[in-house]
């Protein structure tokens, strides 16, 4: 653990949070000083819930450290089971009072109340938001659902039944980036394959419906972050297979379909897939046989976020848009091994890091054209003027609208290129805004047109500040070139001359260095 101004994760008990949070009739009791009680903010103020998480902190302060903590927590728990009447209660501590070890479980267990309780061991100095959802969701499931493992005998395949094929689905988390329409989406895709959807978790389970995973032919994971750990016990202990395929993006989704199908059993060419396979809505495959898309190919993107977003966007950005991956990476170090082998593929270097420094320095040198990140990423690109869209938590009370607005399945691949090419559309303003640099509106030294009063960094203004180097008419043309190329052209102009040992730069070495480096 560090102190830190930014966190793209936070400690692995908002990820248990999150898990209590999404699903139905469960209490967590966190042992917490009083300042952990901001966690409810990240629910009803940036995801905009209409009520406060399902958690009574057990706040103690330093005068109660000298005292019996242990006491506090059990009168909580016994408090908040008579007050909520919860069918499932889990207990935990969060970072600090973990260094106390009072051991939630074993109070909890000691109070014999009538209901299951699941003690979170969550390591906070080692693990981070993510690992604890996870570990949070698998611990639960298998509370509930492991009775049912023992009495039920393995199902026959649904076809041999004569019975539609039965999934659950798993992954969708509160506080999870689109999940909600996500889960629509992906709702819609599968009803239209004919499979009936069994239990979705944790979003919208009660401990019942988990005690049902077990009867499903096979699992659907849409968040492996969340959702793969359980997925996998699942698989022992009922069979169940698992999907692999995230559908982000129009190949995904196609795969994604293919997956379901066969582990359904239906026929690759069944009218069913057929249909769904061709999707109808799909607008995507429109715009990249158009004129316009030749303006963005080979565009450098940077993509930074969650495993599953950041690996979906560079596959997206690169097959799809055709777009030239410069920089990718996450900070979900769980995931370091599948984004070594990507950054392989697009010949870049990985970087796996939770320092947000880092990847605004990593940024700054890729000169990207456009950035694929999270909240962190389109501050960090705003600093830079870079256009920005946000593809992955952890994200802010915009990235939650009001709108369908899926990323998974074909109108997720709508959504997406609507929400990355706007950005680059923008900069194609830039143009305009350069053949038309004498208009009064349209001076040189105005700023982007979407950064409002902001001035980039990337992309220095006409000032001349070191005379010795640049001479006043050459910075004036440096000055007419893009703003998201103009960093990139300075930089290899003043290596071109420092190289030759010219200085100042003038016109002729800025034409000069153009025609050299244009060979
Ligand atoms: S216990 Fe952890 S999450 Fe809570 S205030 Fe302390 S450091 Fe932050």
């Amino acid at each position: 653990m560090q102190l830190t101004l930014w966190t793209y994760e936070g400690p692995p008990h908002i990820g248990a949070m999150r898990i209590a949070t999404s699903l139905q009739n469960v209490h967590y009791v966190l042992h917490s000083p009083q300042g952990d009680t901001y966690a409810d903010l990240l629910f009803t103020m940036i995801e905009r819930r209409e009520a406060r998480p399902p958690v009574t902190y057990t706040t103690f302060q330093a005068r109660d450290l000298g005292a019996d903590t242990a006491a506090l927590f059990k009168n909580s728990v016994r408090d908040a089971y008579a007050r909520f009447k919860p069918d499932l209660m889990v207990v935990g501590a969060s970072c600090t009072a973990e260094l106390i070890q009072d051991d939630p479980g074993g109070l909890a267990h000691a109070l014999a109340l009538p209901i299951p309780v699941v003690p979170l061991e969550l390591p906070a100095y080692q693990k981070k938001e993510n690992w604890g959802a996870s570990e949070s969701f698998y611990q639960i499931v298998r509370a509930c659902a492991r009775p049912a493992a023992a009495a039920r005998p393995a199902r026959p395949p649904a076809s041999t039944e004569g019975r539609r094929p039965l999934c659950n689905i798993l992954g969708p988390t509160a506080l999870g980036f689109r999940y909600r329409d996500d889960l629509r989406e992906i709702k819609a895709l599968l009803g239209r394959l004919g499979i009936a959807i069994g239990v979705v978790a944790p979003l919208g389970a009660a401990p019942a419906d988990l005690a049902r995973l077990g009867e499903a032919d096979f699992n659907v994971v849409l968040y492996p972050e969340i959702a793969h750990l359980t997925a996998q016990w699942l698989q022992r202990q009922f069979g169940q297979p698992a999907t692999t395929t995230v559908p982000i993006g129009v190949g995904a989704t196609r795969r994604f379909i293919a997956e379901v199908a066969a582990l359904s059993g239906l026929a690759p060419d069944a009218p069913s897939v057929t249909a769904a396979l061709a999707g109808s809505t799909l607008r995507l495959p429109w715009y990249s046989r158009s004129v316009d898309s030749t303006y963005l190919t080979d565009k450098r993107v940077f993509i930074f976020g969650d495993a599953t977003h950041a690996l979906a966007a560079a596959r997206i950005a690169c097959d799809e848009l055709g777009l030239a991956v410069v920089g990718i990476g996450t900070y979900s170090r769980e995931f370091a091994r599948d984004f070594r082998a990507a950054a392989e593929t697009y010949g870049v270097k990985p970087l796996i890091t939770d320092d947000y420094l880092e990847v605004e320095r990593e940024i700054a040198a890729a000169e990207p054209a456009l950035v694929l990140g999270t909240q962190m990423e389109r501050h960090i690109a705003k600093r830079l003027g870079i256009p920005c869209a946000v593809i992955s938590a952890p994200i802010h009370v915009q990235d939650f609208p009001a709108h369908h607005a899926p990323y998974m399945g074909f109108e997720g691949a709508n959504a997406i290129f609507d929400a990355w090419i706007q950005p680059l559309m923008m900069g194609l303003e830039e143009h305009l805004l350069t053949m038309f640099r004498e208009d009064f509106e349209f001076h040189t030294a105005a700023p982007p047109s979407h950064l409002g009063r902001y001035v980039p960094q990337a992309s220095p203004p006409a000032a001349n500040t070191d005379p010795t180097r640049w001479v006043d008419e050459a910075l004036r043309e440096l000055a007419k070139i893009p703003f998201f190329v103009r960093g990139k052209a300075r930089r290899n102009t003043e290596k071109f001359a420092a190289e030759r040992g010219i200085s100042p730069i003038t016109l002729e070495t800025l034409y000069d260095a153009k025609a050299h480096f244009s060979h």
